[in-house]
């Protein structure tokens, strides 16, 4: 009996040392990595079923920027989440995100050391220069207008969250290329692979990983025929290189509809699909935002 009991002890202790969710002013939260690799994205959650005063506001502050938490899908009214990506760019460091609730009486913070780890990206070399005056004026302009656009869109808010199941990926297909490779030229990072690249033959009929509303629909010069859907409270996923649009800007589409099919269109060099993943205007690494995500269920 006394050996369980010291038993039980030891694995609550264990437990407490090991385990992210902490009490503190009675809101439980958790986070769902403490260490994170650049371009990666975090989950915060807390509940507020311990808490008296009334919270009017709650948000995750990290590295300058404010990320609020909303009410979690398919959960407790005291259940509540906030994303928090980080930045491809961003370096190696030990770093603080801080939960800020405040209520009728007070400001509360909780503070909740993160550290940012290089991300284990591969890297290509180059040894041609990644050529602009292969790009024509009119093209760079395009591009220029194209980029604006996208921005634009990732960093739009849409303060509701359209999807109350967890995502599952555009296809079941083998990844040929990982996201976050490093382009690199005379030493120099040029730019990186900000997409997860599937197998998939022309014609090959693409899903939509999760349900939201289609807000864009385009030919573009890098990416090709493109659609990105927003799936509410900051969270876009994008498409490329289709050779056909199923879906029209302003459609829901529900998580596995077909949204277009596969192809080769704009910069590549065979048919594939691309998939990205913005949250709150920084792209993330897709496959790691969907273990992330799906955390919420
Ligand atoms: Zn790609």
């Amino acid at each position: 009996m006394k050996k369980k009991q010291k038993m039980f002890k030891f694995l609550w202790a264990f437990f407490i040392m090991i385990s992210p969710v902490m009490i503190d002013a009675s809101v439980r939260f958790s986070v769902s990595n403490e260490r994170i690799a650049n371009a990666q994205t975090m989950l915060f959650k807390i509940n507020t079923n311990q808490v008296s005063a009334k919270i009017t506001k709650a948000y995750v502050a990290y590295l300058g920027r404010r990320y609020p938490f909303f009410h979690a899908p398919g959960k407790s009214r005291e259940d509540y989440y906030a994303l928090v990506p980080t930045k491809y760019y961003q370096k190696p460091k030990k770093t603080n995100a801080v939960i800020v609730y405040i209520d009728k009486k007070s400001k509360h913070y909780i503070s909740v050391p993160i550290m940012i780890e290089k991300g284990k990206y591969k890297s290509e070399k180059l040894h041609v220069k990644p050529s602009r005056a292969k790009i024509s004026k009119k093209s760079r302009i395009r591009i220029q207008k194209e980029a604006r656009e996208a921005r634009k869109i990732y960093n739009t808010f849409t303060q509701k969250l359209y999807f109350t199941a967890p995502f599952v990926r555009p296809l079941e297909s083998k990844i040929t290329s990982a996201f976050g490779t490093k382009r690199v030229f005379n030493g120099i990072l040029k730019s990186y692979h900000s997409g997860t690249d599937f197998r998939a033959k022309t014609g090959t009929e693409i899903t939509a990983a999760n349900r939201g509303r289609v807000v864009l629909v385009k030919k573009r010069f890098f990416a090709g025929n493109s659609v990105i859907i927003d799936h509410g409270e900051g969270i876009y996923t994008g498409y490329y290189h289709l050779s056909a649009f199923k879906v029209h800007v302003g459609d829901m589409v529900e998580q596995g509809e077909v949204i277009g099919l596969a192809g080769a269109t704009g910069r590549v060099t065979g048919p594939h699909l691309h998939f990205a993943v913005h949250v709150s205007g920084t792209g993330v690494d897709p496959m790691q935002f969907l273990e992330t995500v799906n955390q919420l269920f």
